[in-house]
């Protein structure tokens, strides 16, 4: 595997990325300085960030969080990002609603308390742009002057705006079938956006061969060669829910899968916040969610394998559409480790899911969204998931880019301008 140096020199001495001591492999441990690096050189395992919290006590550490700004950054002390990270143009993502869901509770006959983490209403409208404000750190540390990424739709918006905000190039690569509002999206902040003949899968191998190529020096792949600090963002979720609740855990999460990036650093990010005294250890448990045309993790998970068959994804959910997710055996790990489970709803479920969660919470999702509230209605009804227990579900995108998932939702009726034509439509 091409594991390519920086444009500039990485002497680690020289890079500030806060708290983030070094890389170190999932699979073997092997530590090497921080750099653009994510593949081991022992094992090939994935590497990781390993931080050193050792000067942190826990009732300093959550005043300065409390004290911090309305977005990621008040985790900063948590991230591998720069300490003055608040002041550097980015996009400053994050800090988004837990919406107490009442009615969706009361429809599927949750008693413990339901909440929607909902991070549509992040800038580029997913929760995209809270991984690539950390690459973008990692990209100005090691000098890289081009950002990039595969993308199934959102990557590509939040990589775009947070270049355009922070006077990076962007050149960023797609599936070429894409929704017409994620491409639109993509495309408006003014950097390249390249469609790929291909599906997501066959889009990052292509740039897995673009980084050991000449042609791609100098550019940071946000979720290739940065993906170590990329991930990382991800873990602002669990905070931010942890925080938003009392600091206290949930007992139940349920998280979509793609590459199953989000569900194992939102699992990171509980395990950090325990082991910091910032909540009380107890047991939570999380889930995973797919849609059927695309679901080798789920499809793992119930025949009881540790490895994760790829598969050839044909579903509306494009923004989890990855046929083979890199992390799809640590997902399974951390379902099983912690009690909970993978599992997948059908497209028709998936569009059930998102009228549902519009009609009674005025949440409209994507159809990621969809799919993890269908797949938590699904788990209730197949007696998996506690209705008795707080249960925490992320809504991970905005359903004005998926609108041809409710095609036809529209109209009531039509009528003239008069009292009359409001009464005939059976209105009044
Ligand atoms: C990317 C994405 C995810 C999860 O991606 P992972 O690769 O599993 O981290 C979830 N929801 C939406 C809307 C996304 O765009
Ligand atoms: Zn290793």
């Amino acid at each position: 595997m091409a594991v390519q140096t920086a444009a500039t020199s990485t002497d680690s001495a020289a890079v500030d990325l806060g708290p983030a001591a070094a890389l170190s492999c999932r699979e073997c441990g092997h530590r090497v300085p921080l750099g653009p690096l994510f593949a081991c050189e022992e094992c090939f395992g994935p590497l990781e960030i390993a931080y050193d919290f050792s000067s942190y006590g826990a009732d300093e550490l959550r005043k300065r969080i409390e004290a911090g700004p309305a977005n990621i950054w008040r985790y900063a002390p948590l991230l591998p990002v720069p300490a003055d990270v608040a002041d550097k143009p980015n996009l400053n993502p994050g800090w988004t609603p837990l919406v107490k869901a009442d009615n969706l509770a009361r429809e599927l006959g949750v008693t413990g308390g339901l909440y929607v983490k909902d991070d549509s209403g992040n800038p580029t409208h997913s929760f995209k742009d809270r991984v690539v404000a950390q690459a973008l750190e990692a990209a100005r540390a090691f000098g890289f002057t081009t950002l990039s990424c595969s993308s199934t739709g959102n990557l590509a918006g939040a990589v775009g705006a947070a270049a355009a905000r922070a006077g990076f190039r962007s050149c960023v690569f797609i599936p070429h079938d894409l929704e017409q509002g994620k491409v639109v999206m993509a495309a408006v902040y003014g950097g390249e956006l390249v469609g790929i003949e291909g599906n997501y899968d066959d889009v990052n191998r292509f740039c897995s061969e673009l980084i050991g190529d000449p042609a791609g020096e100098g550019w940071g792949f946000v979720n290739v060669n940065l993906r170590p600090y990329y991930a990382e963002g991800s873990k602002t979720l669990a905070y931010e829910v942890c925080e938003q609740l009392g600091w206290r855990l949930p007992d139940q999460i349920v998280v979509p899968i793609a590459s199953g990036s989000q569900l194992t650093k939102i699992d990171k990010g509980l395990q950090e916040l325990i082991a910091l005294g910032l909540v009380e250890d107890r047991p939570y448990k999380i889930f995973g969610a797919q849609a059927a045309g695309c679901s080798p993790v789920s499809t793992a998970f119930k025949a009881g394998h540790d490895v994760v068959r790829p598969q050839k994804p044909d579903t509306i959910a494009k923004s989890l559409a990855i046929g083979n997710p890199a992390d799809g055996p640590y997902v399974l790990d951390i379902a099983r480790r912690t009690g909970g489970a993978v599992e997948d709803v059908t497209d028709e479920q998936v569009v059930d899911a998102i009228k549902l969660l519009a009609r009674t919470e005025g949440v409209f999702a994507e159809t990621a969204g969809g799919v993890t509230v269908g797949v938590t209605r699904k788990l209730i009804e197949n007696g998996v998931l506690d209705p008795a227990r707080t249960t925490v579900v992320l809504n991970t995108g905005d359903g004005l880019k998926t609108l041809d998932a409710v095609a036809g939702t529209g109209l009531t009726a039509t009528i003239r301008p008069n009292l009359d034509s409001f009464r005939e439509a059976g209105l009044a």
